[in-house]
């Protein structure tokens, strides 16, 4: 049986990851500091198979017993968490993903960071390769998410080249689903619960800007697949079939929840980026990993975890 630590664990991917683990047969040992996740998220996982180890990241990770895969989830991620606490989100990022990979060289196991698409900052490049380098403001508002991230994709391919740990870099763009917590800030679950309640959206700008959308099951698939495969470079996990304007992802949930809601506009918030789609060409040819849930099946899922009937 394999051993996975998975800090964030109790977050929104991070619990869905745990979920998939132990259905893999993995044991799971969940580090995390309950900053952003809950353990509401983790309840149902009990028995011998599970763990879980309340700990700040930043702080240390000790694990007493042999690890075979380190994920190392654990970092604030809405805007609405990371804008609350810029340092937490640096710490974690530097001191955190530090500790998780000195984790990963103590127990020789393989690592996996979850890293992002905002990596590419407001991109330049359309859609994005793992080639583009990016364009991102350090100063702006969104620098402690996006720096915290590009500093942990450095330190971990430093750790590969200058200590031969067995890292990889996954490149997470806009995922949903279950789980999600209702007021953390991301347009996804805004919407949808706007829709439920028969509230108007609130779409930030004019809606134009795009993002693709990728359900948190293809999403962990993904993730798993990249961990299990021998690759070392950075590959972008998301669904490049769903760049959606933010009208039409606010239009999508009035759709499935059959909701009269109006969709009103509100200011675009500072160095918001205004496209965003990942080139999975590596995912594809390396992991043979694609993306199988279209989002209206994806959001009709989600109303169904939450207890509500979706139209269609
Ligand atoms: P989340 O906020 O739901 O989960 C993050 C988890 O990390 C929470 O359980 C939180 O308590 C924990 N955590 C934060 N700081 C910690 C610390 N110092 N020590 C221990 N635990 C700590 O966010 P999420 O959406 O599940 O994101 C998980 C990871 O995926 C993050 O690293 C995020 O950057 C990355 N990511 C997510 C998305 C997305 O669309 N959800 C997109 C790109 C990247």
């Amino acid at each position: 049986m394999s051993t996975s630590v998975v800090t964030g664990g109790a977050g929104f991917l991070g619990s869905h990851l745990c979920d998939y683990l132990v259905a893999q047969g993995h044991r799971v040992i969940c580090v995390d500091n309950l900053e952003t996740g809950s353990l509401e998220n983790i309840e149902h996982l009990k028995g011998p198979e599970f763990s879980f180890v309340y700990q700040d990241v930043v702080d240390g990770i000790w694990i007493d017993e042999p690890v075979d895969y380190v994920f190392h989830l654990a970092s604030p991620a809405s805007p609405i968490d990371y804008l609350r606490l810029p340092l937490q989100t640096l710490k974690v990022g530097s001191h955190g993903t530090a500790n998780a990979l000195g984790l990963a060289k103590w127990k020789r196991a393989r690592f996996l960071i979850s890293s992002t698409s905002e990596v590419y900052g407001d991109p330049q490049v359309h859609p994005q390769p793992e080639t583009y380098w990016g364009n991102v403001n350090p100063i702006g508002p969104r620098g402690v998410y996006d720096e915290a991230k590009r500093y942990a994709e450095a330190l971990t391919m430093a750790y590969h080249k200058q200590q031969g740990v067995n890292t990889a870099i996954a490149r997470i763009f806009n995922t949903y689903g279950p789980r999600m917590r209702k007021n953390d800030g991301r347009a996804s679950v805004t919407f949808l619960n706007q829709a439920i309640e028969g509230k108007p959206l609130t779409v930030f700008g004019d809606g134009s800007q795009t993002r693709s959308m990728c359900y948190v099951d293809d999403l962990i698939r993904g993730l798993y697949l990249l961990a299990t495969s021998d690759e070392h470079l950075p590959v972008n996990i998301g669904n490049p079939g769903h760049e959606l304007t933010m009208k039409e992802l606010a239009e999508a949930c009035i759709r499935v929840a059959g909701s009269s809601s109006t969709i009103v506009y509100e200011a675009l918030p500072t160095d918001d980026p205004l496209v965003r789609r990942p080139d999975i060409t590596r995912a594809r040819a390396i992991l043979g990993w694609e993306p199988e849930i279209d989002l209206d099946e994806g959001l009709r899922r989600w109303m169904r975890s939450l207890g509500h009937t979706p139209v269609g």
